[in-house]
């Protein structure tokens, strides 16, 4: 285990070492800040209940002599791209230098009241951004269970197609439409068709969904014409963040096919502030995916002896407007684990450049639903409800097959075995807001 996840170090910072808490010095996850009232953004680490601001950081000298220069300058940037560019070996030589400037026993940080104050913000006084550009969007359907419930629905005869097992199935998605979490979503009005099939009209969508997700930031890209061996993977793969690839699911049914999801999927799509690191997932890391008895063999550019998964609890729930001015807490209505993935990360990085297709520090890969073998393991309303026949009740008694107006969607992530400290991934949160029925740019 390497020294930054060692269970033993705790933090001068308090909050860092409590139970429960996110944000143990085991994790510094990397985010995008702004002090409230001040439009300048800044790359942070969350530690406890603060945020560390990188650029003061430099600033202060804190990193000199422990990171490049190519480092601090991209930690001073108003975005994350330039430091994902850089590769595994910077990111962990940041986070081990931050992580010794946090130790207990190395008060220097916190022995420097100035130095203190310019680096560390209270995230009760932060605003979070999106931390990096996003020049592309990919998601995927790497999770069977999810596959085979949605394909039974829409195809009861023929649930998985063919190509499932042999190749990470995805579609290119919207990378304009991506929001930080607490941003509020419109919904969608769409195209849609009547039962029998004879009749569209368009309007506010009537089948609003969640979609429980976790995404992957890149790190160095390819060039075009070149791929990225699978092994590679783990130098071109930075972090893990949760996301909602909020859906509608009547506008889907009638517009999938032949080309796959469109406008069902191209309105909002929310990720969780912080890119917690595969540095700091390294102890919850599993065997790679779970295969059974007669799947096909993946193909070699789809192979790595030393692939993996990663133990991530997922869970969804929902507060109505109602509960949440009764300050009710939201109702628990999905639980998952990322480990029950057929498809691996490092695989759909590897097939989605075995084309040559470039990618940029910055882009996401999104896992697709992740759902598991049980009924409340199921990632999505269209499956936790079965398309609305089983609904389910909210802790104030009111009944949903699909979202309503108000509903607050709350996805949280944690990662926790024995052996190890828990890290935590923060919110990602929208609340539907009603649709706009007036055309306007
Ligand atoms: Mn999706």
């Amino acid at each position: 285990m390497s020294t930054t996840t060692d269970p033993n170090l705790t933090s001068w910072i308090e909050s860092a070492n409590e139970a429960g808490c996110d944000f143990p010095i085991q994790n510094l996850p990397f985010g995008l800040f702004s002090r409230t009232g001040v439009d300048i953004r800044c790359i942070g680490i969350a530690i406890g209940d603060q945020v560390l601001d990188c650029r003061a950081l430099v600033e202060t000298g804190r990193l000199e002599g422990h990171c490049s220069s190519e480092a601090c300058q991209a930690l001073g940037s108003h975005r994350l791209n330039e430091f994902l560019a850089l590769g595994r070996s910077e990111w962990r030589a940041v986070r081990e230098r931050v992580s010794a400037l946090l130790r207990s026993d190395m008060p220097d940080l916190k022995d420097d009241p100035n130095h203190r104050e310019a680096c560390l913000v209270p995230q009760s006084e932060v605003v979070l951004h999106l931390p990096m550009e996003i020049g592309d969007y990919t998601d995927f359907y790497a999770s069977l269970h999810h596959a085979t419930n949605v394909g039974s629905m829409f195809r009861p005869d023929n649930p998985l197609l063919p190509n499932w097992k042999n190749l990470p199935v995805g579609y290119h998605g919207r990378a304009s439409s991506v929001v930080v979490s607490g941003t509020p979503l419109t919904r969608p009005c769409g195209q849609t068709v009547s039962a029998d099939g004879d009749e569209t009209s368009f309007g506010p969508v009537r089948l609003l969904d969640y979609e429980l997700e976790v995404t992957f930031v890149v790190g160095p890209g390819n060039q075009m014409g070149r791929r990225i061996p699978i092994e590679d993977a783990r130098e071109h793969l930075f972090g893990v963040m949760l996301m909602n690839d909020w859906s509608a699911r009547d506008v889907q049914k009638w517009e999938y096919q032949p080309l796959g999801p469109f406008n069902a999927k191209n309105f909002c799509t929310t990720l969780s502030p912080w890119i917690v690191t595969l540095d700091a997932l390294e102890p919850f890391m599993v065997d790679g995916p779970p295969r059974s008895e007669g799947d096909p063999s993946n193909l070699d550019y789809l192979t790595w002896a030393d692939d993996f998964g990663v133990d991530l609890n997922l869970t969804v729930e929902i507060a109505s407007a109602g509960m949440r001015e009764q300050g009710m807490a939201p109702t628990l209505v999905s639980r998952g684990n990322y480990a029950d993935m057929y498809w691996t990360m490092s695989q759909m990085l590897a097939h989605h450049t075995s084309t040559g297709c470039p990618m940029n520090p910055g882009d996401i890969f999104a896992s697709g639903t992740v759902s598991g073998d049980a009924e409340d393991s199921r990632g999505c309303l269209l499956e936790r409800t079965w398309r609305g026949q089983n609904p389910i009740t909210l802790g104030d008694g009111t009944e949903r097959k699909f979202l309503q107006d108000g509903d607050e969607v709350l996805i949280t992530g944690w990662c926790e075995r024995e052996g190890a400290v828990r890290i935590g991934f923060g919110e990602c949160s929208g609340v539907v807001m009603p649709a706009r029925e007036q055309v306007t740019a």
